[in-house]
């Protein structure tokens, strides 16, 4: 799918309870009370600009991932969607890991010839003495998955800044080799 010029949907995947809506909170600035940028366009989408390397580029940024009430279809819809993704695991939390390996997967399955930019999101990195997965399992699986790879604290706003630019910059590569 194709949003439009420095336009760039970037959908948020993982199992709940990560931090996908902490991040999404971050990112739409409503802890940041000075910088007023950001639109909400409905309850879970969030569109911003920012500047990345001398050049802006707007990130439409989904958050529905968890919406239950809408049904099962939004899982395919946000499947389909997206320019990008960031796939979020607790690094407390084991289980999350290996299910961010599976929506891998099932995002490959969904869009099968393209290069999608992914991001796997290894959050809530302030929590150390709870830690399950460890930042060499994480950079191991992103080369499996060939995609990048962060660690990020929502709750202390960790890397946070760093995952939107860093999407942003997967984007812009993989346009830029077209
Ligand atoms: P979602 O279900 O993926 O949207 O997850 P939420 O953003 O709702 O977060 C679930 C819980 O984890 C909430 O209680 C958050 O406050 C907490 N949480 C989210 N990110 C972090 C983090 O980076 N560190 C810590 N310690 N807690 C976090
Ligand atoms: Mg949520």
């Amino acid at each position: 799918s194709e949003s439009g010029n420095n336009c760039y949907r970037v959908v948020l995947i993982g199992e709940h309870g990560v931090g996908k809506s902490s991040l999404a909170n971050i990112f739409a600035g409503v802890h940041d009370s000075i910088d007023s940028d950001c639109e909400v366009l409905g309850e879970d989408t969030y569109e911003r600009t920012l500047m990345v390397d001398g050049e802006s580029a707007t990130i439409i940024l989904l958050d529905m991932w968890d919406n239950k009430r809408e049904g099962e279809w939004i899982r395919d819809h946000c499947m389909q969607v997206g320019d990008a993704y960031l796939i979020v695991y607790s690094i407390t939390d084991r289980a999350s890991f290996e299910k961010a390996s599976e929506l891998r997967i099932q995002l490959r399955r969904a869009r099968q010839k393209e290069d999608i930019p992914i991001i796997l999101v290894g959050n809530k990195s302030d929590l150390v003495r709870c830690r399950e997965v460890s930042v060499a399992e994480g950079r191991a699986c992103a080369v499996v998955f060939d995609c990048k790879f962060i660690e990020t604290s929502a709750a202390v706003q960790h890397n946070v800044k760093e995952l939107f630019e860093g999407i942003v910059r997967q984007v812009r590569l993989r346009k830029d080799s077209k």
